[in-house]
């Protein structure tokens, strides 16, 4: 069945505004903002960073349980198709396994 298949919002909060944003849409409450850090790396989010405003993700899943992820541990899923496809083949013409396989 489809509804038990694992479900992940992720929304990214780039700025201070899209912060108003997500607190007026429910993405993310006022008590989250005091403590925030990124899950996989420690590293302070949001407005608790001391170096100013640190752009971050929320990932909210099925229960409505939620985290914060910054944004370069986030990037694989975040970026993942920014690349422009003639990047993408640049990319894959410069790398060393391809170099191999013309071996072949
Ligand atoms: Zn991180």
């Amino acid at each position: 069945m489809l509804c038990s298949m694992r479900h992940l919002e992720i929304h990214v909060i780039e700025t201070e505004h899209d912060v108003d944003l997500a607190l007026q849409s429910g993405v993310l409450s006022l008590d989250r903002l005091d403590s925030t850090e990124c899950v996989d790396c420690a590293l302070p989010v949001g407005h608790a960073s001391t170096a100013g405003f640190e752009p971050f993700a929320v990932v909210i899943d099925e229960t409505d349980c939620d985290w914060a992820v910054c944004l370069e541990c986030a990037s694989p899923v975040t970026e993942g198709f920014a690349l422009e496809p003639e990047e993408s083949l640049e990319h894959l013409l410069e790398s060393e396994d391809l170099e191999d396989l013309e071996r072949f």
